[in-house]
């Protein structure tokens, strides 16, 4: 056994002893239903080497880190031209903040936060049905993952439907400011979607390997973004992907990272590996408590983390 699977290995043990694993989002009943136990951790190395433990291969709500992909499908729509409807800087507030936006005049802080999210879903939706831009998505985490078994949960889907007041207020808000083009319910359709795509830790650290790879599929793949986008998605990552803890999140850990109120992260060490971690518990700030410290765990370990080893 190498090293690394070792390590894997024993963060999971480690992490399947704690008892103080945080809280399971409840503002989404199906998530609420969700075992707090479950650990799942999957590390692909930039040699194509799979580490799993735990529960690497349950699937679970992806959530906020469908916004990964969704902005990646944004910029090769728009490009450049999307920065003039969502800004690049870290928020310091919470996910669903609405403050922020009339100050700012309707143009969210980053991709990342729901309200750019949202302004992303509607660049998605230029030209399309709801369905076929929530389609196009669908099969591009799919060819990223190699796998055609990632689906929608529809039941989180229609949950988030029914009970997401504060994303309908969000998307009703951008819209008075000019910055929603579409009617704002086949946005938030587009939204919620995207949000309830489940996937297990394997296929979402597979999916990841673009931003390891310096956009590149894989290892003399196809190319999915220009090097300098894949560098930038990382960034706002690191800067933006953990909402108001992202300072947090880079102290402790160091990589690029997005979470999802699923209790999902996708962390990536550029050039070295694409990690998912799974447990739905999470701490105040809204990101997976113990998927936070088995990353902090891994980096301490590796010396991955982008500010250098130590
Ligand atoms: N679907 C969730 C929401 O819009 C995503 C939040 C998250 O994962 O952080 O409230």
């Amino acid at each position: 056994m190498t090293n690394l699977a070792r390590l894997v290995r024993d963060i999971a043990a480690e992490m399947a002893g704690l008892a103080d694993r945080g809280e399971v989002a409840t503002y989404i009943p199906p998530l609420a239903a969700v075992d707090p136990r479950h650990f799942g951790l999957c590390v692909v190395t930039v040699e194509g080497a799979i580490h799993l433990a735990g529960d690497a291969l349950e699937p679970f709500s992806i959530q906020s880190i469908s916004k990964v992909f969704a902005l990646t499908q944004a910029l090769g729509k728009v490009g450049e031209a999307l920065w003039s409807r969502v800004g690049r800087e870290p928020s310091g507030s919470a996910f669903n903040s609405i403050v922020q936006l009339e100050r700012e005049q309707g143009i969210p802080r980053n991709p990342f936060i729901n309200a750019g999210a949202l302004v992303v879903a509607d660049v998605n939706l230029a030209g399309h049905e709801p369905r076929m831009a929530i389609g196009d998505l669908l099969r591009f985490i799919r060819y990223l993952a190699e796998d055609d078994g990632i689906a929608i949960d529809e039941m989180v889907a229609r949950a988030e439907q029914a009970t997401g007041f504060r994303n309908i207020a969000l998307a009703n808000y951008m819209k008075s400011f000019g910055n929603i083009e579409h009617a704002p319910e086949r946005t938030l359709g587009v939204y919620f979607h995207q949000c309830a795509i489940a996937m297990n830790c394997r296929q979402l650290a597979m999916a990841g390997r673009f931003l390891m790879h310096g956009g590149l599929h894989s290892p003399g793949g196809a190319r999915v973004v220009p090097a300098r986008r894949a560098r930038r998605i990382n960034a706002l990552m690191l800067t933006c992907g953990h909402y108001d803890a992202s300072g947090d999140f880079a102290f402790r850990v160091g990589l690029p990272g997005k979470s999802g109120v699923g209790g999902g992260i996708l962390a990536i060490a550029p050039g070295k590996a694409s990690i998912a971690v799974w447990s739905p518990g999470l701490n105040a700030n809204g990101n997976s408590q113990l998927g936070t410290l088995a990353l902090e765990r891994l980096a301490d370990a590796t010396g991955w983390s982008v500010f250098g080893v130590g």
